[in-house]
């Protein structure tokens, strides 16, 4: 193995890097597959040996960097051989039709696999270098070029293009939404407990609110914070009070129903917005999660407890009004003892 290939770190693939890793496999595999059914073709149905084993050639090569990159997980010297064999084989391709018979076109398939695989900048370098190149030697042999005819072969040719391109995009594109939708994930929750973010918590308010007040239907709001929960960072180290805000956070999340939400508001403090539910029901809920609470097993032994303020949603009331009145009857719990619950007056 030539030493250069030996410098690129070998790193897991996580985040982006999955999907351009899985965007390789599918890309290296495709092609494999296309070059042997396009082989068995000119075999087949033009005796076009020479161009047969280009094909074959091509298919080899592709299994040898699939078989490569299997082994040694480095994703950028993949990409990079995966481009190097597909001009390759490409430029070969068009010189031995001599530009006939439409086989020009197969170098539209540059542009998608040398940018996904190789990004903007370089992508942007090889095409265009590779896209100049084909049109010097399109221009110098105009000249001797008579009429395109139209043949089998030319219909082949674009036929296998345009499949090409069907299916790099269809993959790109779908590579593409699942890493949106995993950073849409990643930006709504919190690192530390896996519960909503307080972004993705505003947001569902608002929504709730405007729900609540188009339907006419309860909506309560839960502030909880851990009751002492400094001494227990003070007592057993920052990454025990981490495992006890994770312990609690799961906690809370099975403690509640379905519909109701339940997030991180800040840093150990947790908000419920809990849909089509009164003062009354919510206190309910509080009961169970106050029963699961103590006989939960923390980090150390330590006992956690919780205080809560309730606070329902009243005509005319913003998500600002709601979340003071929590936030009070919250700091009401707290002197009042806390590892207790006291629900802000409705208003009428
Ligand atoms: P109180 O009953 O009045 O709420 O007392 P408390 O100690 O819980 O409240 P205080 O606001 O004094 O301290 C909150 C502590 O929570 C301080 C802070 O270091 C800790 N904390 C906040 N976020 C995290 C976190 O992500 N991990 C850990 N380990 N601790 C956190
Ligand atoms: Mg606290
Ligand atoms: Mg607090």
């Amino acid at each position: 193995m030539p030493h250069w290939l030996h410098k690129e770190p070998v790193t897991p693939f996580t985040g982006p890097l999955r999907h351009q890793a899985r965007l390789v496999y599918v890309i290296l595999t495709l092609m494999a597959a296309y070059f042997a059914v396009i082989g068995t073709i000119n075999v087949f149905v033009f005796a076009s040996y020479t161009i047969a084993a280009l094909d074959y050639a091509g298919m080899l090569g592709m299994l040898a960097v699939l078989y490569y990159f299997h082994y040694s997980r480095r994703l950028m010297h993949t990409s990079w051989l995966v481009v190097m064999l597909l001009i390759g084989v490409i430029l070969v391709f068009i010189h031995m039709a001599e530009g006939r018979s439409y086989s020009l076109i197969w170098v539209t398939l540059l542009p998608p696999v040398t940018f996904f695989l190789l990004g903007r900048r370089a992508g942007a370098w090889v095409c265009g270098a590779v896209f100049v190149y084909v049109a010097i030697y399109v221009y110098i042999n105009m000249p001797r070029w008579e009429p395109a005819e139209f043949t089998l072969g030319t219909f082949l040719n674009i036929v296998e293009v345009l499949a090409a391109h069907w299916l790099l995009f269809r993959l790109y594109e779908r590579s593409r939404a699942e890493a949106f939708a995993e950073l849409e994930l990643l930006s709504e929750t919190d690192k530390l407990t896996g519960l909503y973010n307080r972004s993705r918590l505003d947001s569902f308010l608002l929504h709730e609110i405007e729900r609540h007040h188009r339907d006419n239907r309860p909506l309560t709001l839960i502030l909880s914070d851990i009751d002492h929960f400094k001494r227990i960072n003070d007592q057993h180290g920052h990454l025990s009070g981490d495992r006890a805000l994770k312990v609690v956070a799961d906690l809370l999340v099975n403690h509640t129903r379905s519909s109701d939400i339940c997030g991180r508001w800040g840093g150990e403090e947790f908000l419920f917005i809990c849909p089509d539910t009164s003062s009354a029901a919510a206190s309910h809920i509080i009961g169970k999660i106050q029963q699961a609470l103590s006989v939960a097993e923390l980090p150390h032994r330590t006992a956690v407890t919780l205080s809560f303020g309730v606070a329902s949603l009243g005509p005319d009331d913003t998500a600002e009004h709601v979340l003071r009145r929590a936030d009070d009857a919250l700091y009401q719990a707290k002197r009042e003892g806390r590892n207790t619950v006291v629900t802000a007056a409705d208003r009428t």
